[in-house]
């Protein structure tokens, strides 16, 4: 029986249990079918243990793109990897799973499996709001990063970006750009970048971010003229000087080119003193979240409006608060697990 409190939605290792047979995000003994909602590795722990033992293993289709360039193409090999389009529903039994974009990174999704007895359960893996549809359900899983409400931009991502943007486009006109952030993140730059008319080659400090960012443009997302920094056609750009950026990933060793000085630009998460602030004289450091905040995560359980919402506590985040706010502002029953 869903929609009971004492239910188990999240278990100890972090897999979101949805219906009879779904795990999301995590292998589970007791399931037959595994659904990963995006490419980031907290979500895609027990991956290959699913791919070994479920008899289907469900990804959106650009995330299984995206797994093949990163992991090999041995994926493709198996036949219970299964690609589906968003909205298209895929019948396991008596169970029907479908899943929903949203925005976070290319081909994130959200989960819906709709029970035999014609429940609704949804899991919303991680999102940015708005720009993401809320999908109506009985039971809502909810990610928690950002579930305290302490956690509240103060500064629109629409606005960061434009900054991004000007002060990318200021700086090239005299020197080169070398941004640091994440796998994703990065092509999400050279998207934005380009989408906004700054057209200089982007050479990329790991050759698999130019596998990504092909990925990106065959789903829809031009990244403009991209290149692996040790091509021969990257290292005449670093000779001769012209405009270019450099993207690397935060953490990796720091390449320096000199006689250029370059304006470095950390884009990161949320974990930043102001969203947007001079480090120092050549570094710049911006928050670019790709999560929803505190209010937005009520706003998303607003538009669904559940009878029932379970709060990620196995993650990051605060569950506890977000389930405690949920009831006390939305007037709906909630609870975090795993507790
Ligand atoms: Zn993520």
């Amino acid at each position: 029986m869903t929609g009971d409190n004492d239910e188990k939605y999240i278990d100890g290792n972090g897999a979101i249990l949805l219906g009879n047979h779904v795990a999301c995000d995590r292998y589970d003994t007791s399931r037959r079918v595994a659904v990963f909602t995006h490419f980031h590795k907290d979500h895609l722990k027990g991956f290959d243990n699913s791919l070994g033992r479920c008899e289907a293993v469900i990804v959106s289709r650009p995330t299984r793109d995206i797994l093949v360039a990163v992991k090999g193409k041995y994926l493709l090999e198996y036949s219970n990897l299964i690609a589906l389009d968003f909205n298209q529903r895929f019948r396991f039994e008596d169970e029907h799973i479908t899943l929903f974009p949203v925005q976070h990174i290319l081909g994130a999704a959200q989960v819906l499996v709709e029970t035999a007895d014609g429940t609704k359960m949804l899991y919303t893996g991680e999102f940015l709001w708005p720009n993401t549809t809320a999908v109506k359900a009985d039971i809502v899983v909810i990610d928690a990063t950002y579930g305290n409400p302490s956690s509240i931009r103060t500064v629109s991502r629409e606005s960061l970006e434009r900054r991004f943007l000007n002060i990318v486009s200021t700086t090239l006109k005299r020197r080169p750009v070398h941004i640091f952030t994440e796998r994703g993140k990065a092509q999400e730059l050279m998207n934005l970048l380009y989408s906004n008319g700054i057209h200089v080659p982007i050479l990329c400090g790991r050759e698999d971010d130019t596998a990504l960012a092909k990925i990106y443009e065959n789903h829809g997302f031009p990244v403009g003229e991209y290149l692996f920094i040790e091509d021969n056609k990257a290292i005449e750009i670093l000779k001769s000087g012209q405009p270019h950026l450099l993207i690397q990933h935060v953490g990796n060793p720091v390449i320096s080119y000199e006689p250029y000085k370059y304006l470095r630009i950390k884009v990161s998460a949320w974990d930043t003193p102001e969203p947007f602030y001079e480090k120092s004289r050549d570094s710049f450091v911006i928050a670019m979240s790709s999560h929803a905040d505190f209010c937005d995560l009520l706003l998303y359980l607003a538009y669904s409006d559940p009878r029932l919402v379970v709060t990620d506590n196995y993650r990051d985040g605060d569950a506890i608060a977000l389930a405690e706010h949920t009831r006390r502002r939305l007037g709906k029953e909630a609870i975090a697990q795993p507790m």
